[in-house]
Parts: structure tokens; C-alpha cells; sequence
């Protein structure tokens, strides 16, 4: 296999690198040159400053052409190759930016779909406001009783005339507090088996009968929100696919959010502020890079690391051959995720008792930026389908175990 780039493509990194670096100094200075967090971290939270400046940020990664690679030209993206995506990913996480803007449920997953599986007059509707970031949408899957088991959903639409009328509640909506749009999965025909009688909605925030609730996080943040609905009417048009169809189309969001799900995970990044830690603080009464054992633990981290990236490129080469990606996402997923939450673990480890204060506190280390990542780490293992959930998907799908 060879990972050698052509010119070309070191051209196109060396011009995106130079693009990126400079955007991001101007917009979020403070935050990329510190690496004190990555911007994505905050991407969810309700710092208003910070979020105008990430609605301007994504208005220039899309007046630059490298918003949305992945789509097709036709739909106003840059129909860039699989090796041009790969080049960007590296480079966004390199910068802890987000891969997609401000949009990242929109550009990642639910434009491809409703490209995929959506109406004309869908497409021509709700693709191009999500490019330019005139309308950020949400993701309203979860609920109290159905996560994991998703398609125990019990959110209720009734066809009445042109419109469904929804009742129910969603929760952990990342982003609801911002979005204008929604997909929402909802239960259509409640005698049917529980993944038959589910429908795929696109559903405007804004509708009389929405009510959006923050959930204060352990990190402080309120990131995510319950959503409750009470006679919310949504026009019968907004139905993406065919009514009592809805679950393969969530099959097919979710294909495209996991595609992407290893990919986020900026590991490697995470590995260089790791060692760039162990050269500075104390473990065990002698500096931490001189302890065989953090020096053990570094490094098998660091092989991981550069498997997991492996696994990408290999995923990428199979692309390139023309196979769609399917199951083995998980991998990626899992692998990233648990190694991400790991190299945070760790971190705790080499810092001891400095490890629980707080930002600001005097004798912080690194401004206490290690502190929140600690306490945020398990969340990427959960969202998106947890670890336990990934796994069941490799043992039946990848390697043909029996359904536990
Ligand atoms: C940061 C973050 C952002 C999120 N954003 C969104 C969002 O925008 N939209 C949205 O709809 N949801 C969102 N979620 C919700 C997320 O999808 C769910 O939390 C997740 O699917 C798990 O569901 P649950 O919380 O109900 O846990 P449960 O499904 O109740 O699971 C509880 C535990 O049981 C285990 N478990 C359950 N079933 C099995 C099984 N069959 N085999 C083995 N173990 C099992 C799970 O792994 C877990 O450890 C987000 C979650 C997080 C953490």
C-alpha cells in the first residue's frame, strides 16, 4: 500500500493548512494558539460570542470550498475525492476545529440523507440554506425510554388532513437551543411491529407546541436539551420516505453519522499535549518522561493511535475501490472513542491531585484544561450509539457472531 501524497495533493494541503491556521487565528486566536480546548468542545455550548464567530467561520469554510467535500456539486458542495476528505479531517483535527462549521448534524449526515432518500422539492428546500448556515438543524432521536433501543420510540404522529400532530418528548438534543430544523423520528402506527411504524419528520423548531429545555452537564456546560412536543403540527410534505418507512431512513443517517464517527476523535492531537505534559510535570518524584512507566503507557497509546489512523486510511482505500462503507465504522468509532477517553483517564493519572481543579483555581496545571476534559470524556463513547452498542454491532455484523 502506498501513503505517499501525490504533489497535488500536498499542494491542496499546504493551501488548506495556510487557510485554516490564518482563519482560525483571527476568529478564535486565543483557543487554537493555547490549545487550551478545542473550539469543537465548545461548539455546543452557550457562549454566544463564541457561536456568532462559529457562524462566521463556517460562512467562510463554505465561501472557500471546503465546507462540504463529500457532496456532490450538483447540491453545492466541492465533489472533492476521498484522499482530498481524508487531507481535511487530518488537518481540522490537527487545529481542533469542527469538521462542518457550525452545521455539523446538517453537512454530515441529514443533507446526505435527505440527498439520498429525500423528495426533489426536499432537496431543493432544505440543502442549500444548511450550506450557507442560514438554518442549523438538529438531531431528535433519543428519548427517556428509548436510546439504545431507539426503536422503542413512543413520540406519536397522527395524520390529520395536510399535517402529523405530534405529542411525545425527546432527549439529549445536542444543539436544540440553536437549531432552526430538526429530523425527527416519531411513532406513526403504534400496532405495527416497533421498527415498522416509525416516520421520518423534518420538523421547523420554531412550530407552536415545542418546548426546549436545557440539561446542565457534569462539566457545567448545556450542550443538550429535552424537546417536548404538545399538538405540534408538521405539513404531511415534511415526511422524508414513506410513511411507516421511517426506520431506514434513520438506518441511513445513522451510516452516515458513524461513517464520520472516528473520524472526529482528535487523538493524535491529544497524544502530542500528552507528551508535551509528561515533559513538564512531576509523577512518582522525578519528571514524568523519565517514569518507565508513563514512558510505557505513551507509547502503547501511540500505537493505537497509528492504528486507528491506519484503520482510516484502510477505509479510505476501500472507498477509493469503490465499496461503500458499512459495519466496520464501528470499529473506528469504538476504537477512537475508548482510546480518546483513555488518553483523558491517563491524564488524571499522571496529574494526581492536580487533576480536580478547577480552571482558575490557583495551581492549575495548563489552566485546568485537563480538568474538564476529564470529566467530558466518556461522553463520545456514548453518543452516537454506545460502546456496548458498537460492539454488538462488530460481534453480529462483522464477525457473524449469533444475536446475543
Ligand atoms: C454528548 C452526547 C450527545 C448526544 N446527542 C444526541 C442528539 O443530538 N440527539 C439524540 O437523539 N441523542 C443524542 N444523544 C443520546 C445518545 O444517542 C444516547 O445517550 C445513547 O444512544 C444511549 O442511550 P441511553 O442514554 O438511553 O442509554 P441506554 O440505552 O439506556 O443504555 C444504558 C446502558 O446500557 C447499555 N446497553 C443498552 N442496551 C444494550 C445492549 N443491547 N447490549 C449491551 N449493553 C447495552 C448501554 O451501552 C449503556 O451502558 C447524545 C448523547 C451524548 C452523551
Amino acid at each position: 500500500m502506498d501513503f505517499d501524497y501525490t504533489p497535488e495533493q500536498e499542494q491542496f494541503r499546504s493551501r488548506l493548512r495556510a487557510w485554516m491556521e490564518a482563519t482560525a487565528a483571527e476568529l478564535f486566536g486565543d483557543l487554537v494558539a493555547s490549545s487550551s480546548v478545542t473550539v469543537e468542545s465548545l461548539l455546543y455550548g452557550r457562549d454566544d460570542q463564541l457561536w456568532q464567530k462559529m457562524l462566521e467561520y463556517h460562512r467562510r469554510l463554505h465561501d472557500a470550498g471546503y465546507l462540504a467535500l463529500h457532496w456532490p456539486k450538483d447540491w453545492g458542495g466541492s465533489q472533492a475525492g476521498v484522499v482530498e476528505q481524508s487531507i481535511y479531517q487530518d488537518e481540522a483535527l490537527r487545529l481542533g476545529l469542527p469538521l462542518y462549521g457550525a452545521n455539523n448534524f446538517a453537512i454530515d449526515r441529514i443533507g446526505p440523507t435527505i440527498m439520498l432518500l429525500g423528495s426533489e422539492e426536499q432537496k431543493q428546500r432544505y440543502l442549500a440554506p444548511m450550506l450557507t448556515g442560514e438554518e442549523i438543524w438538529c438531531q431528535g432521536y433519543s428519548e427517556p425510554n428509548a436510546g439504545s433501543d431507539l426503536a422503542g420510540l413512543q413520540t406519536r404522529a397522527v395524520l390529520e388532513g395536510d399535517c402529523f400532530v405530534l405529542d411525545g418528548q425527546k432527549v439529549w438534543t445536542s444543539n436544540a437551543h440553536r437549531a432552526d430544523y430538526q429530523v425527527l423520528l416519531v411513532r406513526t402506527d403504534p400496532a405495527a411491529p416497533k421498527h415498522r411504524g416509525i416516520s421520518y419528520l423534518l420538523v421547523d423548531l420554531r412550530s407552536p407546541g415545542i418546548t426546549i429545555r436545557p440539561l446542565m452537564q457534569i462539566t457545567g456546560e448545556m450542550g443538550f436539551n429535552e424537546v417536548f412536543y404538545d399538538g405540534v403540527r408538521v405539513p404531511k410534505d415534511n415526511l422524508v420516505g414513506k410513511l411507516n418507512e421511517g426506520w431506514q431512513v434513520s438506518i441511513a443517517t445513522l451510516m452516515f453519522q458513524r461513517a464520520s464517527g472516528g473520524v472526529r476523535h482528535p487523538v493524535e492531537r491529544t497524544m502530542g499535549e500528552l507528551i508535551a505534559l509528561a515533559k513538564r510535570v512531576a509523577f512518582d518524584g522525578r519528571p514524568a518522561c523519565n517514569s518507565a512507566y508513563i514512558r510505557q503507557r505513551l507509547a502503547q497509546f501511540a500505537a493505537e493511535a497509528r492504528c486507528i489512523r491506519l484503520g482510516r486510511y484502510r477505509a479510505m482505500s476501500a472507498q477509493l475501490r469503490g465499496r461503500v462503507p458499512g459495519p466496520e465504522s464501528s470499529i473506528g468509532k469504538l476504537c477512537a472513542t475508548e482510546l480518546s477517553l483513555r488518553l483523558a483517564m491517563f491524564a488524571d493519572e499522571m496529574l494526581g491531585p492536580y487533576a480536580n481543579l478547577e480552571s482558575g483555581s490557583p495551581g492549575t496545571v495548563e489552566g485546568g484544561k485537563w480538568t474538564s476534559r476529564i470529566i467530558a470524556a466518556r461522553e463520545s463513547t456514548i453518543a452516537g450509539g454506545t460502546s456496548e452498542i458498537q460492539r454488538n454491532i462488530i460481534g453480529e455484523r462483522v464477525l457473524g457472531l449469533p444475536k446475543g
